[in-house]
């Protein structure tokens, strides 16, 4: 069982095409002919990669569980040449069967290369892509709601450090954050708690709750911190405070397979 099966079978197939578009995309593929929308089923998407150009096949067999069948593909070799491509891509949510791949593997040569991307091979590359596109084709949108990875009993809160609020509540998340400030003796506090409580003392590093929620992003957080307290004077309750702030944190973290926050830069 593959965690995004449920994923794949919700995708209708006239938006497979899309999804592939928008995959192969990601991947850094420049589509030259879009997938068509209507009667022109038959169309195929065209794309190019490193100077070289492919078409791309796409099925979608997800519900009835079946693997691509050299029936299913028959003309793969002439759609290539009658599109001038070099190359022929299978983005299929099944796998393939053995009698197509060793087709494929035949027709191999200096003039047609193929490169199949399967339910397997595409769900690895899944928790590596933007959430916007994993939500455009159903995998729930992180903005609409928020996880709790601990049972709602021994949720403990994260109070503001100004103003007591919990910080990690549906409703503050997208109003807190976490930061680095300097006091008067120049030493560094770890601080969090809502943006208008806290947000003018973060002169230095800050981090976007929103953003935090993601795990990429925190690791990128932990990395900028590493880097930048080397040889700063730390205030006694700075890790006390970092860790309060990580261990309630985790509590709310996105799971890694929704994909990655939007870009991925930290701000300071
Ligand atoms: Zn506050």
């Amino acid at each position: 069982m593959n965690i995004y099966d449920e994923f794949f079978k919700g995708i209708s197939p006239e938006d497979w095409e899309f999804f592939a578009a928008d995959f192969l995309g990601a991947k850094g593929c420049v589509i030259e002919s879009p997938p068509a929308r209507g009667a022109d089923g038959g169309k195929d998407m065209i794309v190019s990669f490193q100077g070289k150009r492919y078409i791309v096949s796409c099925k979608h067999f997800i519900k009835s569980g079946k693997s691509v069948a050299e029936k299913d593909e028959s003309s793969f070799l002439e759609r290539t040449k009658q599109h001038k491509a070099n190359g022929f891509i299978g983005f299929y949510s099944t796998v393939v069967s053995q009698t197509l791949q060793d087709r494929l593997k035949g027709c191999e040569d200096n003039s047609f290369e193929y490169i199949i991307f399967d339910r397997n091979s595409i769900s690895d590359y899944l928790p590596n892509m933007s959430c916007f596109i994993l939500q455009k084709y159903g995998l729930p949108s992180p903005e609409s709601f928020y996880y709790l990875n601990v049972p709602e009993s021994e949720y403990q809160p994260l109070p503001c450090m100004e103003c007591g609020k919990d910080i990690l509540s549906d409703e503050m998340i997208t109003l807190s954050m976490a930061g680095i400030a300097q006091d008067d003796n120049g030493r560094l506090h770890y601080i969090f708690g809502c943006k208008p409580c806290i947000g003018a003392y973060c002169d230095y590093y800050w981090l976007d709750h929103l953003q935090a929620l993601y795990i990429e992003q925190l690791i990128s957080w932990d990395r900028c911190i590493q880097d930048y307290l080397d040889n700063e004077d730390l205030h006694d309750s700075f890790w006390r405070n970092y860790f309060q702030h990580r261990s309630a944190l985790m509590q709310r973290l996105y799971p890694s397979h929704l994909g990655l926050y939007p870009t991925a830069l930290i701000q300071w």
